[in-house]
Parts: C-alpha cells; structure tokens; sequence
C-alpha cells in the first residue's frame, strides 16, 4: 500500500514535476480535495488517471474510498499537500493503516514568499492561518513575535486587512514585513516595507497572500504594543507589571507602563 503527496503548481503549470507527472500516471488514482480542479490539471498533461474526492468533509471515510488501491497519489488544491491543508491528516491516518507514505518535492506559498522576502531566512517559523478570532488569536500572536525569527503566515485576502492591523499592534507599526501576493501568476507582486506601509497599500486586496515578518529581536521589545493587548485582555498593576516580563519588556519599562495605568485609573 503506498501513498504518494504530490506538490501541484501554486499558479504556474510550468512549476510541476517530471516526477509528479509520473507518479500521478503510474497511480491507480488521483485522490484529490476538489475533482475539477485536479482533473483540469490532469488533462492539461494528458494524464488519464481517474480522481477521487478526499477533502476535509470525506477525510473520516478516507480507509474506505482508498480499500480498493494499492498505488495513490494524493494533491491537493495546489502546492504541497500536508501544508495548511487536509494532507497532513490523510497521512497521519495512511501511517495508522501502515502504508508506505512518500512525499515529492515540489511548489509550495511559503519558500518562494519567504526566500523573496529580503528578510532572514536561517532561522523561521511556519505559522500557516492564525486562530480567526479571541484569545487562540491573540494568544498565537504573541508566542510569534516572542519567537525571535522571521514567521511566515498565510492568509485570505478578506482577512488580510484585520491581521496586519493586529500585527501592528503586537509588532509595532514600523515592523518589517513582506506580502507576497499570487505567487507565480501573472500579477504576482512582492511588497516589501513596514507593517504600516503593507496596510496603507493592502486597502482592499484581492488575490492570495503569504505574509513575511522580519524576526523582533530582544533588544527592540516593544512595551507600549504589549501593554496595549494586555489592556485590552483587561489585566492591570501588578498582573500587567507581571506579564509584561515575561513577555520580554525590560524591568523599568514594565514597570512604568504598568504604573501609568494605575495613574489613569486613578
Ligand atoms: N498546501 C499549500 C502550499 O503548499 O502552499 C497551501 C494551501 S492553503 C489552503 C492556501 C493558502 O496558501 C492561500 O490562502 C495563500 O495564503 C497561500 N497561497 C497559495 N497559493 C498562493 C499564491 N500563488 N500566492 C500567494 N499565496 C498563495
């Protein structure tokens, strides 16, 4: 039994394979998140492997579809199965049915984003979506920035708008970023700037996005951004002191913040 990920180009024909047409010629079938989409693709290389839907919603059904093949290939809708998509469930299960599980190289959003990027590259964290909203949200938000090195997430253009504001907030308005939009197609643009500047210019985005944070280092903790989403969470003196530490902000500075707020309040 064996299971072949096959990485499908992101925008570009061009990007696949001659090891990816292979495979999926070889395999008794395509199983794939939407049919039309890969069937597309199969015929534009004359490939006449059938398909078979395994997306999120058939995923728990997925031993079942796959019981009457020994050889599939599995993509997804493009780029590489098992990032920020349901491949890596399908080989969490391929593995408990004890298939063989191989995975080609191939296109993927974030090496292109992130290589392009102009920003450090030796060390980086793969965000992939954030939490959509609350304290999964803001939570993750501040784990990344306490990260020290560049992070690249992914994101729809409908939410881009709120997470680079919420970006500014945690990372401060004259962060660096790079957002790489429709990668490989006919209109890609990679801005590179501030986050401040990506939200001026990412008014009303249309397309697929990557985003690219330069890494916050240590010496530049910015305690104002912090104490703002504290606030924000509602903790004040000696919780807000507290936490603001442990979040990196330099003693004296912690200190003062959390003391302006008991002013205020006063
Ligand atoms: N498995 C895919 C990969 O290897 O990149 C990612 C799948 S995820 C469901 C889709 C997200 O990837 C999009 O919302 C966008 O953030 C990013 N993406 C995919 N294609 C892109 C492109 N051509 N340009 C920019 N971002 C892209």
């Amino acid at each position: 039994m064996r299971l072949v990920l096959v990485p499908t180009p992101i925008g570009n024909l061009e990007d696949i394979t001659l090891r990816a047409l292979r495979v999926l010629k070889e395999a008794e079938v395509v199983a794939c998140e939407d049919t039309r989409r890969t069937g597309l693709l199969l015929r534009h290389f004359g490939i006449p492997t059938p398909t078979l839907r395994l997306d999120q919603h058939t995923l728990d059904r997925a031993q079942e579809l796959l019981a009457p093949y020994t050889y599939v290939a599995y993509a997804t809708d493009a780029g590489t199965p098992g990032i920020s998509d349901p491949g890596a469930e399908l080989v969490r299960l391929a593995l408990e049915w004890g298939w063989r599980v191989e995975a080609l190289p191939g296109p993927t959003a974030l090496i292109p984003a992130l290589v392009a990027s102009g920003l450090p590259t030796h060390r980086f964290t793969f965000e992939g979506f954030l939490p959509k909203a609350g304290k999964a949200r803001k939570e993750r938000l501040l784990a990344l920035a306490r990260e020290g090195r560049t992070a690249v997430l992914y994101e729809s253009p409908h939410r881009l708008a709120k997470t680079l504001r919420d970006l500014v907030e945690v990372y401060g308005p004259e962060h660096p970023v790079a957002v790489a939009r429709e990668l490989s197609k006919v209109h890609e643009e990679i801005f590179r700037g501030t986050l401040v500047e990506a939200l001026e210019r990412f008014q009303e985005p249309k397309g697929e996005f990557v985003l690219v944070l330069g890494p916050k280092t240590p010496s530049s903790p910015s305690g104002e951004a912090w104490a703002g989403v504290l606030r924000a969470e509602g903790l004040r003196g000696r919780e807000l002191f507290r936490a603001l530490l442990e979040r990196g902000v330099p003693r004296n500075e912690a200190y003062r913040l959390s003391m302006e707020e008991a002013e205020e309040d006063a």
